[in-house]
């Protein structure tokens, strides 16, 4: 291995924090620097909406590793400078500040962010966003002393932050755009399930719907127009409304981008020293069909070992189905795959009594899965969607026997 190379990567977030250490962890023995622009070292975001909102972990069970690891490992850090450009050509990065890097290989790991509501006083204080730990410590403060929150967007963060206001006593109501919630991640049973959940705890709902007019007194919220005219009263407004891909910096520099860094089953983007990875990517799933993005922590990880293994020389792995997770009050919601609109879907309950499965099977073969409270149930799709299980649709849909016996 030539231990002169210099790896150099962008975004100091799970993917990135977790491809610097995979690299070493993998033999490679060249440079590697990580870049990041928030100032911290590389942290996980999951607690940001959960345990770390209702206060039962501390900062530091944030952190994916101390900063002695990156120390003993010769990581070089420079953790509060951005970077501005790229020129793929030279093979060299420019950093805020005037510094120049010179790279052998690159990985984008700049992530997403927030995406903003546009419209008169969306700068007013008590609206909030959920992206990064400076916006979790604001809506942190802030929900110490709401009494009635809104929450604009039905989706994982809105979800996830309405469960844990409601778990710290604050009155939630949640606007939703689309008929039902999660609807870009999750089938309508789940959806229904969430929703069912969420009304126990004594979350209010309004669907179909979306602010049109934003009211703020000497610069504080005071209340939402919604677009059929209904006004709400709310001190607190988290906006939950999607994340937008931070692929600018590949755009400028001529990769091919498409709402995202389009990159090959190996994480390589379509120039040879550059590699993408996490939120930033969408992967080219054949000549013309581009994956969606996949924001998850499963996927970061996944691509952080493509790319470390194909710097360190090893063989590269091949993708893993994407899976996903979400903790609302005491309810686990777990998924694997992406399912199609015209897949066949079965729904069973699952063993526990308190949860359901949702199947997913294209051509009797199970392609996607999502569950709720159960674990086990989970573990068996996953591993029967990783061997190409084939089933029997009639069989899965009797509930007589156990899936256990039906996914093997
Ligand atoms: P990020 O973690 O966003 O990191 C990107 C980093 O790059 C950021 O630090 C950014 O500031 C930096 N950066 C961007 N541009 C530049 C630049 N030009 N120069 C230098 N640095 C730059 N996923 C799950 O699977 N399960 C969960 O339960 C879950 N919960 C979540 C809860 C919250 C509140 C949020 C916000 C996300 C959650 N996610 C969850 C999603 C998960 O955190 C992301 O999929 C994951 O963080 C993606 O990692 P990443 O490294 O690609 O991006
Ligand atoms: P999201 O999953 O895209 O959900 C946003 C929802 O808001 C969508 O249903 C969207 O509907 C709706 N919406 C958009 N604009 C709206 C408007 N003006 N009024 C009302 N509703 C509107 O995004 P998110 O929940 O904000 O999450 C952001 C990112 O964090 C994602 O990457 C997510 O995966 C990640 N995250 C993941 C987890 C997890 O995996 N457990 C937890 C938290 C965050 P349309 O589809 O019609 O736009």
């Amino acid at each position: 291995m030539d231990t002169t190379a210099h790896v150099v990567i962008v975004g100091a977030g799970h993917a990135g924090g977790t491809a610097a250490g995979l690299l070493r962890q993998y033999g490679f023995d060249g440079r590697i620097t990580l870049v990041g622009d928030e100032g911290e070292l590389p942290y996980q975001r999951p607690p940001l909406s959960k345990a770390w909102l209702k206060a039962e972990v501390d900062v530091d069970a944030l952190y994916l590793r101390p900063a002695s690891f990156y120390e003993q490992n010769e990581i070089q850090l420079h953790l509060d400078e951005k970077a501005v450009r790229i020129d793929p050509r030279r093979r060299r990065l420019h950093l805020s500040g005037d510094k120049t890097l010179a790279y052998d290989s690159l990985i984008l790991a700049t992530g997403a962010r927030a995406r903003r509501l546009q419209m008169a006083h969306g700068d007013s204080e008590g609206i909030v966003y959920l992206r990064d730990m400076r916006h979790a410590a604001a809506l942190k403060d802030r929900l110490a002393g709401a009494r009635r929150m809104a929450v604009l967007g039905g989706g994982y963060v809105g979800l996830e932050v309405a469960a844990t206001a409601r778990q710290l006593g604050v009155d939630v109501l949640v606007i939703e755009r689309e008929p039902r919630l999660l609807a870009r991640v999750a089938s309508a049973p789940v959806s229904d399930f969430v929703l069912g959940l969420h009304q126990r705890e004594g979350v209010q709902f309004r669907f179909r719907a979306s602010v049109s007019v934003l009211e703020s007194r000497q610069g504080r919220l005071a209340a939402l127009v919604l677009d059929d005219g209904e006004r709400i009263a709310c001190d607190l407004l988290l906006v939950g409304i999607g994340a937008v891909p931070n692929d600018e910096l590949a755009r400028e520099a001529g990769l091919d981008c498409e709402q995202g860094i389009v990159v090959d089953a190996t994480s390589r983007t379509s120039h040879p020293h550059i590699y993408a990875i996490g939120d930033v990517t969408r992967r080219r799933a054949s000549e013309n069909e581009l994956a969606p993005r996949i924001e998850s922590v499963s996927n970061a990880l996944d691509q952080a070992r493509q790319v470390a293994s194909a710097m360190a020389g090893r063989t590269v792995p091949a993708a893993e189905t994407p899976w996903f997770w979400s903790d609302q009050y005491a309810t686990k919601l777990q998924s694997v795959g992406l399912p199609r609109p015209t897949d066949t879907t079965i729904v069973r309950p699952s063993a526990s009594g308190s949860g359901l499965a949702v199947l997913h099977l294209r051509d009797n073969v199970l392609r996607a899965a999502e569950t709720v409270n159960s674990a086990r149930d989970f573990l068996l799709a996953r591993r029967a969607i990783a061997s190409g299980c084939v089933v029997d649709p009639r069989a899965l849909a009797s509930e007589d026997a156990p899936l256990s016996a039906l996914l093997s």
